[in-house]
């Protein structure tokens, strides 16, 4: 492939009250991969519907928080965040297609979906774009098993409650805290990583969270370095390129200061989706 494809509209972005610089990032990564000349195309997702976003919660609440009567992720009714929020997944669901019928890759550059339980929301994470995406693809009827390798920092414990609350068994779901990341050894995180994703082999699809907040640096993370995380991202690509799952990847938590900090490990993470499906076909 020439270009990996960024699933992005400006109407993914909102401004809450936050700490949380997540649901601005989305335009500054874009500028930054365009910046440092890096072979991405931007293509124009389709929003989620209603009915999509009630695949994996309950139809009240996503009435409710699109309608400002319910809050949102962020403790707040905004409107600009209840207008990104069918985006925000849009982007995701549109890149997980893109990744089907490419074979290979897509990102979105998106944040706040694992917090997001079944009819409740926290920690930056209004709708959980990653169990809506999975359950919307399983409907078409194409795939059989979804993967879900959750490389932020925290626990995706919405993503574990909604695959309960439906009792779902084709869903693969490995979250930061796995056997061997457990603690938060560097070295048997890396060493271990490649063994996970090869884990994934029966699935169809790997959704990939590739977290900034595992950076050591994070004031709420983490325990890898810069380049560390580099190598993390290496090995999702790589393996999952060798076992033949396409990946849809996306930004998830980093919260350093400034921003920047945390601009570059999301640039290193597309770095390494170009070395993996772009430089080495050529
Ligand atoms: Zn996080």
């Amino acid at each position: 492939m020439n270009f990996i494809d960024v699933y992005f509209s400006p109407k993914q972005i909102s401004n809450p009250e936050s700490s949380s610089p997540s649901p601005r990032k989305p335009e500054w990564v874009l500028a930054d991969w365009v910046e440092k000349n890096l072979p991405i195309r931007t293509v124009d997702p389709i929003p989620a519907t209603r009915e999509q976003i009630a695949l994996a919660h309950n139809r009240g609440y996503v009435d409710g928080v699109l309608d400002c009567l319910l809050p949102n992720g962020f403790r707040g009714r905004q409107k600009d965040v209840a207008d990104s929020l069918p985006w925000t997944t849009g982007s995701f669901l549109s890149a997980a297609r893109g990744a089907l019928d490419n074979g290979l890759v897509a990102c979105s550059p998106t944040s706040g979906f694992h917090h997001a339980a079944y009819e409740s929301g926290y920690g930056y994470c209004t709708f959980n774009g990653l169990m809506i995406t999975a359950m919307a693809v399983k409907a078409d009827g194409s795939i059989r098993r979804v993967g879900i390798l959750d490389c932020d920092q925290h626990y995706g414990d919405g993503t574990d409650e909604i695959v309960k609350q439906f009792g779902i068994d084709w869903i693969c779901h490995v979250s930061h805290e796995y056997g061997v990341s457990s603690n938060t050894n560097a070295n048997r995180f890396i060493d271990g990583l490649p063994a996970v994703v090869r884990g994934f082999a029966d699935c169809d699809l790997l959704l990939y969270q590739a977290g900034a907040d595992q950076h050591i640096n994070d004031p709420l993370g983490g325990f890898l370095t810069t380049a560390e995380l580099a190598e993390r991202d290496r090995i999702v690509f790589s393996v999952a390129k060798e076992i033949g799952i396409p990946v849809v990847w996306n930004l998830a938590g980093g919260y350093q200061q400034p921003v920047e900090r945390v601009l570059e490990i999301h640039r290193n993470t597309m770095a390494a989706c170009v070395a993996e499906y772009v430089v080495s076909e050529q």
